[in-house]
């Protein structure tokens, strides 16, 4: 069979989906949790919509971008697929009419104005995370872990968003183990969160865990990993 060079250059990007997929269920098999619990975020920031295209052939559904023009950009290249896009970086005010009528979920809530603006443009409701400044660095984005259940009850309040869980990234390391004390305080703050706010339905999603440390993340509850470098390869 003649394979089109285009297909041919993005050969690796199913090897690593396969290695990535079967990484996660050994992990989550180690953690005695079924595969199943984990969803796969395939972050494509900086990548060409036929690396996209590419992923998707092998089964890959769900993407993660970070800039609201690229997401829009991409949304529109690939409005052919049946993608669910998710909005992982930090989401300014101005740009929320871009990023809410695309995502299926925002991941990177972080201010109360942020939720307002959201909750006013979207027209059906849309799933969101609190992402959470665990280390508080002053170089990442993300709320202050002590402000997360003030905000989270606040969300409460808006009919267009569902609040889902918490999202963080941990400062960066070489050596996964370093990011554990990070996953174990998110899933603290999460069952806090839960104790604290009462409501009907608890929120359950715990994203975090990137290509070195997501191994780690699924031993300490991630129900969401998000993955570039590993299924892409390096970005320029
Ligand atoms: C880029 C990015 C990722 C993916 O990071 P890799 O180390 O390439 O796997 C995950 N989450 C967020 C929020 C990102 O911006």
């Amino acid at each position: 069979m003649v394979m089109a060079p285009a297909r041919m250059a993005y050969d690796h990007i199913s090897k690593n989906i396969s290695v990535i997929k079967e990484l996660i269920a050994r992990a989550a098999t180690r953690a005695g949790r079924k595969a199943d619990d984990i969803t796969l975020i395939a972050v494509s920031k900086f990548f060409h919509p036929d690396e996209i295209r590419a992923a998707y052939e092998c089964g890959q559904r769900i993407f993660g971008e970070s800039y609201a023009q690229e997401l829009k950009a991409k949304s529109q290249e690939l409005s052919d697929l049946d993608i669910e896009w998710h909005f992982v970086g930090h989401l300014q005010k101005n740009k929320a009419k871009f990023v809410t009528p695309i995502s299926s979920y925002i991941q990177s809530i972080d201010s109360i104005e942020l939720a307002e603006t959201i909750d006013r443009r979207a027209s059906n409701s849309i799933d969101c995370l609190i992402e959470v400044n665990l280390a508080q660095e002053s170089s990442k984005s993300g709320i202050d872990p002590s402000a997360v259940i003030a905000l989270a009850e606040g969300i409460s309040a808006f009919k267009n968003i569902k609040l889902k869980g918490l999202m963080t990234i941990p400062p960066y390391d070489n050596n996964p183990e370093s990011s554990r004390k990070y996953f174990i305080a998110l899933r603290n703050l999460l069952d806090k969160t839960n104790e604290s706010l009462k409501l009907d339905q608890p929120l359950l999603e715990l994203s975090m865990g990137m290509s070195t440390d997501f191994e780690v993340a699924i031993s300490e509850g991630a129900t969401m990993v998000r993955i570039g470098t590993s299924i892409f390869g390096e970005r320029k």
